[in-house]
């Protein structure tokens, strides 16, 4: 039988400090309750581990070809933690022998010996947060660690042995002019990365910075973000990277294959808590309460039969009423036209079992008469005028 290929998800929710334009689901582990972090951390990994393995019916008719341990920040843990998830998920899943096996590691969190042990656990690619690399505008976003700790960071994954480097950028943060912002990206661009992902500062609702009104006044003006969007663009490709998508540039070959699979909706699970996952054309998200997520993988632990973890383990697990036909299908367009290789026909029709033109012919139409699409026999993609007014087009791309 030849198996289906599935992507890997692993959340890990914990950070030393939470940054303050940060929305996603992590705690922050200070001083304060380092004791408790402690017993928290055990607790949750071996949850994880209990529903890494309540999957093991999926080994024989799927083979693991990304995996993606994210957060949060992974390389806050403790020596042997990532070893004993990555020893569980061999367990519980095949796992390629040519998989891309990324975590996600801080700058401040990185020490030598957790970039030799993820070596030793098979990780083959990291990705690390530096955001920029200026200690102020480092200290405004509320970042643990300086460029210079960057650095050493860095350093210790190259040492390792690490080839496949991510470093992650923010642009528009405050504080920021664009000359610093290209003085980050030149800096960053010296060390020479496989990737590099650049994306434009969010003010998320709900966080610190969005109730900063100091700070949202050092946010610079849209005028200043588009020259740092275009700047990205030009000295990124004229020193080698490929824009593969939006905000990703990569060398060639060192596209992230597992946020490829998110991109044009392959099959992947995600595991922990809030982890999302779109497996058997369904999409579904774990609790995020991390008191009932132990507990229920506690109880699954001690249950009899396979069939009784799996029901268990359901009880985390909400289906995402949105995802019917017509939402993956704006998913579909959406993700696939942020990567510049654009989105197939032919592709569309498999998955939908109906033709791109019956539902998007209109719109199609419409954005390749005006130049911001082209269609190459079926490959639907942006040109340089649309990708720089991307969100108003993909807007278009909306269902009724
Ligand atoms: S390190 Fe990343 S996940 Fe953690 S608080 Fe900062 S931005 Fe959020």
């Amino acid at each position: 039988m030849v198996k289906r290929r599935l992507g890997i998800y692993i959340h890990i929710p914990f950070c030393a400090r939470k940054c303050i334009y940060c929305d996603f689901l992590s705690f922050g582990v200070d001083a304060q309750n380092y004791v408790n972090w402690n017993g928290l951390r055990k607790d949750y990994i071996n949850a994880l581990c209990i529903e890494l393995l309540s999957c093991k019916h999926l080994r024989d008719s799927y083979i693991v070809d990304t995996i993606f341990i994210g957060g949060g920040t992974p390389s806050i843990l403790m020596p042997g933690d990532i070893e004993k998830i990555m020893d569980t998920l061999r367990l519980a899943f095949s796992v390629s022998k040519n998989a891309e096996i990324t975590i996600e590691a801080n700058p401040g969190t990185l020490t030598e010996s957790k970039a030799a042990e993820y070596i030793h656990a098979g990780i083959n690619r990291i990705s690390i947060g530096l955001q920029s690399a200026n200690d102020e505008e480092l200290a405004l976003l509320g970042r643990i660690h300086n460029y210079d700790q960057f650095l050493v960071s860095y350093d210790n994954a190259r040492e390792a042995g690490f080839e496949n480097i991510n470093i992650d950028l923010i642009s528009a943060v405050p504080g920021q002019t664009l000359h610093t912002y290209l003085n980050s990206l030149e800096k960053v661009m010296k060390l020479k990365p496989a990737h590099i992902s650049a994306y434009s500062l969010i003010v998320e609702d709900g966080t610190p910075l969005a109730e900063n009104d100091r700070l949202l006044r050092l946010i610079p003006d849209e005028d200043t973000d588009r020259k740092m969007y275009e700047a990205t663009e030009r000295l990124l490709i004229s020193g080698g990277y490929n824009r593969y998508e939006i905000s990703n540039y990569a060398r060639p070959g060192y596209e992230c294959r597992h946020n490829i699979k998110y991109w044009t909706l392959k099959e992947y699970i995600g595991f922990g808590i809030g982890a999302s996952s779109f497996f058997n054309q369904r999409r579904f998200s774990n609790t995020q309460d991390m008191d009932e997520y132990i507990r229920i993988m506690t109880a699954a632990s001690k249950c009899g039969s396979f069939e009784e973890v799996s029901a268990c383990v359901n009880n985390i697990r909400h289906l995402d009423e949105a995802a019917d036909t017509g939402h993956l299908m704006e998913e579909f367009m959406f993700l696939g036209l942020r990567m510049t290789k654009g989105v197939s026909a032919s592709s569309f029709h498999k998955k939908f079992n109906r033709s791109i033109y019956e539902v998007y012919g209109q719109v199609i139409d419409r954005y390749v008469s005006s130049g911001h699409l082209v269609n190459n026999k079926g490959i639907i993609s942006f040109t340089k005028k649309g990708l720089d007014v991307s969100n108003s087009i993909l807007a278009d791309f909306l269902l009724d």
